[in-house]
């Protein structure tokens, strides 16, 4: 049959557009949903991915086009990511092309050909292998013939059509649930030899055998979606559970996503994957070159890696026998896209696990008050493990009122004195101060004036080392210069961040080894892996370090952990300031004491009183989320109401906030019992020479909100001074 007159809807990643029709190529099959073609744009000529064959379209005839070429005999994106992927795009009202495009890797985007796909397999599910064959009807004689000839492994197509087994037979089976996509047949094989999961390395603990034993009693050895909230205090051997997870997905031949927030910051976890299981590993993340992120989506796509590690942007990989999704660290702010498609990876990896009917296994010591209340209400299945690995138990917390007790360059005399003893008792000291420089303001004590960005509403920092003042914010240099400018007076540096406190460590012990963990000292290519393996062989004593420390590490010598700085965080205006502290503060507590050795930990603060230090003192992070939730209930925020943010931006002050207000009246021109906020100028307003403002949706109802901003988007495109002001939406924001 000639498709000649046959129509495909393409998705081409243009700003604000949804998707093109085409005709069909002339003298070529039509294209399936998911490949990729060369279509004529414009004046010039743009690759898309096709969406789907509609019977009609609103374009007039005479102005359809034809496809100009197909790329992929066989589709780049699969369905099942196809389909979540349009859900993405509704979801976060971006646009389809820059999705679908976003999810693919550079190379092709740039339309390099994916070769040949192996050759299908089928392998008998769980479900088929339970069937009794002989009870079947007679009229299946094809159906129990396949059966039969799939009961000692899986099968190639070619294989299958020698025995004259066809893919309508397949089809109907496949519909039944009762055989399944496999890997290479000959690895499935093998895999179907091996009866236990490949050598079990450490013995479980009882803890840890009986959250292996709830999730297989859960999913009852079907793979069906099931979403799973493993709540593990650092240090309890969650990781040692995704271990044996991904082991058994191996042993049954399918595929394990394994997302994680950051690579570069915990090569251990890589290490001791790459250990286990070798060559099934695929690792994708941002630093990898663009070759090696296609060869690793590749051996993804044909089943070659059944592995997949990586991190935000690895939940779009393809996976055509996906069994099991695992998201470490599940709370982490890093799995949120915060520019252009503002996506969050975690909350699509559990749309990916509902459409590939695999469950999802969210891992934190610290989870998400969303993924907490979703715990608590019953919709995912809670695993806890309660107590740490060995006999270090948990640590000593100990609070220093910094109102009480002198200190030098934010190292009080009482932290000063355990950093002293620890190290006499030849342990790690780890010190956690979330600013980076050496001092945060360069201050005239004489005018009173603090040296600003020009572009920003910000202070400068000064950085001692480069003899220079930056701005964290836009990235602005200058020189240091002590002589004040406006009244010639000496200048002084004021506060202290990483670099200050190193150097005054390095003055009160200066027998001790001491290594800075942060994005200056981290900058040069390879200088973060090799102060990690300092770090973990031992040659380091002392490491003061911002963000990154929090970011699960495994130091076995470890015994002291001192937050410098507490109240960073304390009165934040953001509805989830308290709980991003909280984290942070257990996150870091966390790395004192492992293994046989035991943990101190000492925290600073101006407010002992504060009530979440004291809730987080007192008790654990359970009753921290308890009290939390029910301050977000009473406050009507997340996840108890859903937020959209509309962002806008303008050189000119007032233009961002007028355009915001216009969103605001096409957003309240027709009733809606969406509580519309705002607009108003964010605290930082000016960045980057940039005013910025914000408008906020919130809505106790998620479809409710959706309506409103699909109804509002359409009126701000329209709007005149929608070219003037940069704006951009985003739909669950992290931060407001
Ligand atoms: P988490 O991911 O919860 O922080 P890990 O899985 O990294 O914890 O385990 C913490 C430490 O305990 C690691 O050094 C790990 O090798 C070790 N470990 C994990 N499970 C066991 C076990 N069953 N027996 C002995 N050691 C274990
Ligand atoms: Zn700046």
């Amino acid at each position: 049959m000639s498709n000649h007159n046959a129509l495909v809807r393409i998705a081409v990643p243009v700003p604000l557009a949804d998707a093109f029709d085409y005709l069909a190529p002339a003298n070529a099959p039509l294209p399936a949903p998911g490949c990729r073609v060369r279509v004529p744009f414009g004046r010039g000529e743009r690759l898309g991915v096709v969406l789907e064959h509609p019977a009609t379209t609103e374009v007039p005839a005479a102005r359809l086009k034809r496809i100009g070429s197909v790329l992929d005999p066989h589709p780049a994106i699969g369905a099942e990511l196809l389909a979540s992927l349009r859900w993405a795009a509704d979801y976060y009202h971006h646009p389809v092309g820059a999705v679908l495009s976003h999810a693919l890797p550079g190379l092709l985007r740039e339309g390099r050909p994916i070769d040949e796909p192996p050759e299908a397999a089928w392998q008998l599910s769980a479900l088929g292998r339970a069937q009794d064959i002989a009870q079947l009807p007679r009229s299946a004689r094809q159906q129990t013939r396949t059966l039969h000839a799939l009961r000692d492994g899986a099968l190639r197509a070619s294989e299958l059509k020698a025995l004259e087994i066809g893919p309508a037979t397949l089809e109907r089976l496949a519909a039944k649930g009762w055989i399944e996509p496999a890997a290479t047949p000959d690895r499935a094989r093998e895999a179907d030899t091996v009866n236990a999961p490949p050598t079990a390395r450490p013995e479980l603990t009882a803890d840890q055998t009986a959250v292996l034993a709830e999730f297989a009693a859960t999913q009852a050895a079907r793979k069906a979606f099931r979403a799973y909230l493993l709540h593990g205090v650092t240090g309890s051997g969650k990781t040692e559970i995704y271990l044996r997870l991904i082991a058994g997905e191996l042993a049954a031949g399918r595929q394990t996503l394994l997302l994680v927030p950051e690579i570069g910051l915990t090569p251990q976890l890589v290490r001791r994957l790459r250990d286990r299981f070798g060559e099934e590993l695929a690792v994708l993340h941002s630093a990898v070159t663009e070759r090696e992120r296609f060869a690793a989506w590749r051996r993804a796509y044909r089943c070659e890696a059944r592995l997949v590690v990586g991190t935000r942007s690895a939940v779009f990989a393809p996976l055509p026998s996906a069994g099991l999704i695992i998201v470490d660290e599940e709370h982490d702010a890093s799995y949120k896209q915060q520019t252009g498609f503002r996506y969050s990876a975690r909350d699509l990896a559990v749309v990916r696990a509902q459409r590939l009917n695999v469950p999802i296994v969210l891992g934190s010591a610290t989870p998400s008050l969303e993924t907490f209340n979703n715990a608590v209400q019953g919709r995912y299945v809670k695993l806890s493990l309660p107590r740490r690995i060995g006999s270090a138990g948990v640590p000593q917390v100990r609070v220093v009122d910094l109102n009480r007790h002198a200190s030098r360059q934010a190292l009080s005399t009482p932290l000063i004195a355990a950093i002293t003893d620890h190290l006499a008792a030849g342990n790690q000291v780890l010190l956690f101060l979330n600013r980076r420089g050496f001092a945060p303001a360069l201050f005239c004590p004489e005018c009173k004036a603090i040296e600003q960005c020009r572009r920003c509403d910000a202070h400068m920092t000064v950085h001692l080392k480069s003899a220079a003042v930056r701005c964290h914010h836009c990235g602005a240099e200058r020189a240091l210069d002590w002589t004040c400018r406006t009244c010639g007076g000496q200048r002084i540096a004021v506060g202290a961040g990483t670099q200050r406190v190193g150097d005054e460590l390095a003055a009160l012990f200066p027998q001790a080894r001491i290594a800075r963990l942060d994005r200056d000292s981290t900058s040069r290519k390879g200088s973060l892996a090799a102060v990690l393996h300092d770090v973990e062989a031992g040659s380091v004593e002392i490491l003061i370090g911002t963000q990154m420390l929090t970011k699960g590490h495994d130091f076995p010598r470890v015994t002291l952990v001192g937050v410098l700085n507490a109240d960073q965080g304390l009165f934040g205006t953001d509805p989830r300031s308290h709980e991003r502290l909280a984290q942070t503060i257990l996150q870091v507590a966390g790395r004192a004491g492992r293994a046989e050795r035991p943990g101190e930990v000492v925290i600073q603060t101006h407010y002992p009183e504060h009530p979440l230090l004291k809730c987080l003192l007192e008790s654990d992070y359970t009753t921290f989320a308890t009290l939390a939730l029910a301050e977000r209930r009473d406050a009507h925020w997340p996840p108890f109401a859903h937020l959209a943010v509309w962002h806008a931006e303008a050189t000119q002050r007032d233009v961002a906030l007028a355009f915001l207000e216009r969103v605001r009246g096409a957003a309240t021109a027709e009733p809606t019992p969406v509580t519309v906020l705002g607009p108003a100028a964010l605290a930082m307003e000016r960045k980057d020479g940039r005013y910025r403002a914000q408008l906020l949706f919130r809505s106790a109802e998620r479809a409710q909100l959706h309506r409103l901003v699909q109804r509002t988007l359409l009126a701000v495109r329209d709007l005149p001074d929608a070219r003037r002001a940069r704006w951009s939406l985003d739909i669950d924001p992290l931060e407001v």
